[in-house]
């Protein structure tokens, strides 16, 4: 049995002392091989997993956390890499009222264990078209930490150099809040075709093109594909943010059934 300390204890019952990773039947343990500040408010983690199958971009797992005295915290996370290997990298946002994430984000340290479930979900994935043969063009919608399912997607698709048209249309708070930002730049000027469309609800970097604001449809429909191409759609984030563009993509004709989504929950 592997134990986790937790330096400076939190008010929350699950990261209130030392958290145990206890084995359990179709659990694994994890390794944190690194931890570091993605934004001011979230952090990478870098976990090596015993015994982990392997992923598909766009796949989440389960973090369960136990105290001492028994009681657990789950959550799901998606995961942000792809691929066989035991490696798995997250990305965690953290809620300030939160049970689970402020821990993750704040406490969690190189070294520490984890007990994790997964690979999940069947459904809200992407493979390359040399797979699939699927060669319509893919659009990917973001907001907030949904964005790290849909950058295992585009990773994915720039590692396998994969010729389906991509764009990632991604609404983050300001500029640092932006995760994943060195990758994402570097999608852009490689060879597989990808697009990136930022968009900043509350602070804009000086002289950006609009200002600070929320998408609307209409900045949607100016960003994504247009139905008339019949792209996938994939769209990840709080469930509001998800709901709302769902309904946009429908009303400007996109095909509901080609329409995925995940939902982080929050409102
Ligand atoms: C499939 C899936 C994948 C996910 N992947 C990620 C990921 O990659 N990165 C990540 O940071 N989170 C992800 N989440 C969200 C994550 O599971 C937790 O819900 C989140 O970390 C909050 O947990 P908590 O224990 O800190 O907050 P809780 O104690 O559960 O909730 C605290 C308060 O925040 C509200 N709340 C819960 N979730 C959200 C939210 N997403 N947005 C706004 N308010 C919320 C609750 O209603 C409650 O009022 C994912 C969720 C799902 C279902």
């Amino acid at each position: 049995m592997s134990e986790v300390s937790t330096p400076g204890a939190t008010a929350t019952p699950a990261a209130s002392a030392a958290l145990r990773a206890v084995p359990r039947s179709g659990w694994h343990v994890a390794t944190v091989a690194a931890a570091r500040r993605e934004t001011p408010n979230a952090s990478r983690l870098e976990l090596e997993v015993d015994g982990w199958p392997g992923n598909a971009a766009g796949q989440h797992l389960d973090v369960r956390l136990t105290a001492p005295d028994g009681y657990t915290a789950t959550r799901s996370y998606s995961i942000a890499s792809s691929g066989p290997g035991t490696r798995v990298t997250l990305a965690v946002d953290k809620l300030p009222d939160g049970e689970v994430s402020p821990y993750l984000v704040d406490e969690v340290r190189a070294g520490d264990m984890l007990e994790v479930h997964g690979p999940l979900g069947a459904f809200f994935v992407w493979a390359p078209v040399a797979e699939t043969g699927d060669a319509r063009p893919v659009q990917l919608i973001a907001g907030g930490s949904g964005v790290v399912p849909l950058f295992a997607m585009a990773q994915a698709h720039g590692d396998a150099d994969d010729p389906v048209p991509f764009r990632l249309l991604y609404s983050a708070r300001t500029p640092d809040d932006v995760y994943f930002a060195g990758e994402l730049q570097r999608l852009v000027g490689a060879s597989a075709p990808f697009r990136l469309d930022l968009v900043y609800t509350r602070r804009a970097p000086e002289g950006w093109r609009a200002p600070a604001a929320r998408i609307t449809r209409e900045t949607l429909e100016a960003a994504v594909f247009p139905a008339a191409e019949q792209p996938r759609v994939y769209v990840c984030g709080s469930t509001g943010f998800v709901e709302r563009v769902a309904d946009w993509l429908v009303e400007l004709g996109h095909d509901p059934r080609s329409i995925r989504t995940e939902r982080y929950g929050g409102t």
